[in-house]
Formats: structure tokens, C-alpha cells, sequence
């Protein structure tokens, strides 16, 4: 089986069924597939062939859909770039995916030439008018819409997306149809209350990352109609669910926060929404306590990777449920492996652990990638006989939850102790002063490393370090607790919500390794 099967299927028996709504246009299953044709074949003309890169530039759109149907139609990937990086970022990456065309609707001539100027190869770009470009929707309009005659296999590539870069360069992670049909698989029997065609999802999340193109593929598995966002924005977000009975919806906790944040939010009414996904990055207790209460509906929460084609691991709506019902230790918990996935906590020599032992995390199941792109040392270091080495510290308890601890790279040794920030970052948010928190290790005479907090703090909120000191006291071990803070403004953050510790680390650790990971 295919992806781009169930795109046909649903084209053919229920043509009119809406698949994607962007800016209040909705497109149907037959208008997705015949458009996603004409791309396979306008793709073939330019000389793409099986296993070639076609990347993708731009806000989430209606053309990432495209391309991903139209690549796999014939055996091509797609590579989803991340439009929030420098040219110099981009060019790397298309240089590193060996792309020889790029489809930039929205891109303007000057940036077109910038970025060719930055490329070696040739790159034949399909974007707005000018020299240096072909005209997409006029060029697509032109082309055949036959079934293009091309062998394709499930496992061959559909997509190669980029790690997020949170710890060092990002990846080209290579994922198969099979990788994504077995992922649509694995989240269809996580979901609480099972969408079926003709129900709304959103998608807010970047078609960059595997959280929002996971999703959206789990659209077209399921014959939903997907709610694009563009990018996300939480007004847009509120009246799309007052607007549309939406079904599923996947966000990062940062997205989460953003809404709880929006002035009047519990009086608006989110009674047309069923489930929330959310993960990629740590929530705290306090924040998804608070968005369960608004809500209203059921929460699942999703752990993985780029490098297993998103989530493998969930925390189920019952569990969440159970929490508020005497367990909470289950709302610090990513919950239990997905269908077919498999967890091990292995120690540095790669033995498991005994149960409830904090050790690497690794995962196997069939989403897990065959490689990272060209690069074959740190494919061998990430997998092991199919296991993927997630470099995040966690244990497992007898019941087979899995608590994540943090990071191993931003693990803080401070006087002899292992100190994982998360669990800080957890006690520290719980102060109704806090708006947003992240911990980092700095270097310290006495103890090797010491904490320090950034905090965000809420509107009018005041908080002095003192007071931080004896509100955790309670919470969490003495030698846990940070003795400095720093407010700041906003958080940084890239584009999947994830903090990014490596700028906050690298006024304390210039010019070492401590710097970067
Ligand atoms: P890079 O590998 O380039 O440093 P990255 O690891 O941030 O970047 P992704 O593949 O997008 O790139 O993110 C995977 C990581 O996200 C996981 O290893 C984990 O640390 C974090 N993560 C995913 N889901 C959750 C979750 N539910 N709770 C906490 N952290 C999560
Ligand atoms: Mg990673």
C-alpha cells in the first residue's frame, strides 16, 4: 500500500468530499488527486526521476500537499524546508538533499536569485513570475493528468525532513510509505473517539516538521477535510473551532500556551472540538491542567521523533482521565508504546536497566527511519539492530509508562548530582507569577555547574529570587533548586515550540561543547 492510494480511494468513491480548506477555499478529494497528477507528470517533464529530492519552500499550503501525492506517485521525496531559516541555512540543506527542483509558490525573484547564487548544482525553481523561475500555477494547469507509469514500493522514501536542530545540525531523516502508513496506523488506534471522512482536523503546526506533515498525511489515511493554518495563530485557531466540528488537532505545548493566554479564552466555546493532540516538546502539570479545564474535550499525549516518524509513545485520553481522578503521577508520564512500537532504557553500554531505572531511552517499531540521508557515521550511532537512539533520559515503571526525564545533553551535573532541568522547569512553573520557565546548568567554582532559571513572567506579575527559592522548597530536592534567575521577555523558541537551551547556554559556555549540546 501507498500513501497516495488513499488519496485515489477517497477521489474515486466520494469525489466531493472536502480534503483541505485553506483562506476559506476548500478543495476535494478529486480537485487534491487530479492537481497532484498534473504535479507528478509537470515533475517527470523536468526530469525527475525514482529516488530524486523535490523540496518544498514556503508557509503551510495546499502545494506541500501536492508534492507529497505527486512525489510518491513517482517514487520521488519530498524534502519540506523550514521557511523560517537564512538563506545560507537553505541552501545547505538543498545542497545536502542533492534537490534539483524547488517549489516556492510564494517566493519573491530577489530571494530566488540569492538562494541559486548560494547553490552550486542547478535548480530549476517553480515559483511566483520572473527570470529565474517557472511560473508554477499556469506551468501546473498545463500538464497531463494521466496516472504516470512508474513502479513504486512502500518502502521506497516519501519524505526526508529535517531534525528540528535542537542539539546540533539538523538531519535529513529519510522516511518510507510504509513508515507513514504504519505511523497513520499506530495514531488512529491512540485516538480516543476515531475520526472518519467528512470530519475537520487542524493543522497548525509547520509542514516542516513531523508533527504537522504526520498530520496531515493521517488527514488524507482518514479521508478528513484539514483546517491549514498557515502558520499558527491562536485567534485563528479559537474560531476555527467555533466555526467547524473539528476532530483532531495536533499542537505543541507552546501553541497550548499561547491560547490559554488569549484575554476572555474560558468564555469562548470549544464544545466542537474532540481531541487534542500535543507533544514534541515537555508541558508542564500546570499548563495541561489548565487546558484540560478549558478544553473540554479528550487529550492524548504523543512522544517521539523525526527519526521514528513522529509519535510511538501516548499518554491515552483515559489516562489523562485517571490522573484527574486520583493518579496525577500520570500527567508527568508520556504514556505506553503505541501499537507494534517497543520501548528499552538501556545504560551507556547499551544493557537495559532494571524497571524504574533512569537510562536512554531507545524505540524501535515500523516508523523507525532506515538512515539519516548521506550520512552514514551518525546513522550507525543512532541505530542499533533497529533501534533508535533517542539521546533522552527517561525511565519505565512497572506498568510500562514511560517518565521522560530530559534531554541526556542538557542533563546538569552540579556537585556530584544529576539534575534533569525538566523536572525544575515543572516545580518553577507552577508559580502563579510564571508565564514560561527554562533551566540551564552554568559553570561554577564550587559545585562544577550550578542552575539558573530564565523566567517569563505574567503580566504584572512580580518575582524575586528569594521567593522562587522558597516556593520550590517543597517541590523538589534542595540541590535541584536554582539559586540565580534571570526574567526575560519572550522565551526562545524554534519553530516546532522546542526552547532552544543552546542560546540560552551560550553567554556561559562560549567557545565549549557545553555550548552547543
Ligand atoms: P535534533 O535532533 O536536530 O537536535 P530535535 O531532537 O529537537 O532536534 P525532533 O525530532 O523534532 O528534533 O524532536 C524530537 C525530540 O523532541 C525528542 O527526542 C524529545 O526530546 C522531544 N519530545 C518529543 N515528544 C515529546 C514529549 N511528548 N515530551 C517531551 N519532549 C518530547
Ligand atoms: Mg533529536
Amino acid at each position: 500500500m501507498l500513501v497516495y492510494n488513499f488519496l485515489d480511494y477517497y477521489a474515486r468513491n466520494t469525489p466531493d468530499l472536502p480534503c483541505l480548506t485553506q483562506h476559506g477555499v476548500t478543495y476535494s478529494y478529486r480537485d487534491v488527486a487530479l492537481r497532484s497528477l498534473q504535479l507528478a507528470n509537470g515533475l517527470l517533464q523536468l526530469g525527475v526521476c525514482h529516488g530524486h529530492r523535490v523540496a518544498i519552500l514556503g508557509e503551510n499550503s495546499l502545494e506541500h500537499l501536492l508534492l507529497a501525492m505527486a512525489a510518491g506517485r513517482i517514487g520521488a521525496v519530498t524534502v519540506s524546508l523550514n521557511h523560517r531559516l537564512a538563506p545560507a541555512e537553505l541552501a545547505f540543506i538543498i545542497s545536502d538533499a542533492e534537490t534539483g527542483v524547488l517549489l516556492a509558490p510564494e517566493m519573491k525573484p530577489d530571494a530566488v536569485q540569492e538562494l541559486k547564487n548560494l547553490i552550486a548544482g542547478e535548480l530549476v525553481v517553480l515559483g511566483e513570475q520572473g527570470a529565474d523561475c517557472i511560473e508554477f500555477h499556469p506551468w501546473l494547469a498545463q500538464q497531463s493528468a494521466q496516472v504516470p507509469d512508474v513502479s513504486v514500493t512502500p518502502g521506497d522514501a516519501l519524505l526526508q525532513l529535517y531534525t528540528s536542530g535542537t542539539t546540533g545540525n539538523p538531519k535529513g531523516v529519510v522516511i518510507s510509505h510504509f513508515n507513514v502508513l504504519s505511523l497513520c496506523a499506530m495514531n488512529d488506534t491512540a485516538a480516543p473517539r476515531r475520526a472518519s471522512a467528512g470530519m475537520a482536523a487542524i493543522i497548525c503546526a509547520p509542514l516542516f516538521h513531523i508533527g504537522g506533515m504526520g498530520s496531515l498525511l493521517f488527514g488524507i489515511y482518514k479521508g478528513l477535510n484539514t483546517l491549514l493554518h498557515r502558520s499558527f495563530d491562536p485567534l485563528q485557531f479559537v474560531d476555527d473551532v467555533e466555526q467547524y466540528p473539528v476532530s483532531n488537532v495536533f499542537m505543541v505545548p507552546a501553541m497550548i500556551m499561547a491560547i490559554l493566554q488569549i484575554p476572555g479564552i474560558e468564555q469562548r466555546n470549544f464544545s466542537n472540538l474532540t481531541q487534542v493532540f500535543y507533544g514534541a516538546s515537555p508541558i508542564s502539570e500546570s499548563v495541561l491542567r489548565k487546558a484540560m479545564a478549558v478544553f473540554q474535550c479528550d487529550f492524548v499525549q504523543m512522544y517521539g521523533m523525526t527519526e521514528t516518524t513522529g509519535t510511538v509513545v501516548n499518554l491515552s485520553a483515559d489516562d489523562h482521565r485517571r490522573a484527574l481522578e486520583g493518579k496525577p503521577e500520570l500527567l508527568r508520564s508520556c504514556g505506553r508504546p503505541s501499537v507494534g512500537a517497543e520501548v528499552r532504557i538501556v545504560d551507556s553500554h547499551g544493557k537495559d536497566v532494571a524497571t524504574g531505572e533512569i537510562g536512554e531511552i531507545w524505540l524501535k517499531s515500523d516508523t523507525n527511519m532506515q538512515s539519516y540521508y548521506n550520512l552514514p557515521e551518525a546513522t550507525a550511532e543512532s541505530l542499533t539492530d533497529g533501534w533508535v537512539h533517542t539521546g533522552d533520559a527517561g525511565y519505565q515503571d512497572e506498568d510500562g509508562y514511560l517518565y521522560l526525564k530530559d534531554r541526556m545533553k542538557d542533563m546538569v551535573v552540579s556537585g556530584g548530582e544529576n539534575i534533569y532541568p525538566v523536572e525544575v522547569e515543572n516545580a518553577i512553573a507552577q508559580h502563579p507569577a510564571v508565564a514560561d520557565v527554562a533551566v540551564i546548568g552554568v559553570p561554577d567554582d564550587k559545585y562544577g555547574e550550578s542552575l539558573l532559571a530564565f523566567i517569563v513572567l505574567n503580566v504584572d506579575a512580580e518575582l524575586e529570587v528569594e521567593e522562587l527559592i522558597d516556593f520550590c522548597r517543597d517541590k523538589i530536592a534542595g540541590y535541584k533548586i536554582p539559586r540565580q534567575m534571570r526574567t526575560l521577555e519572550v522565551m526562545p523558541r524554534n519553530a516546532s515550540g522546542k526552547i532552544l537551551k543552546k542560546v540560552l547556554r551560550e553567554p556561559f559556555w562560549q567557545g565549549t561543547e557545553r555550548n552547543i549540546g
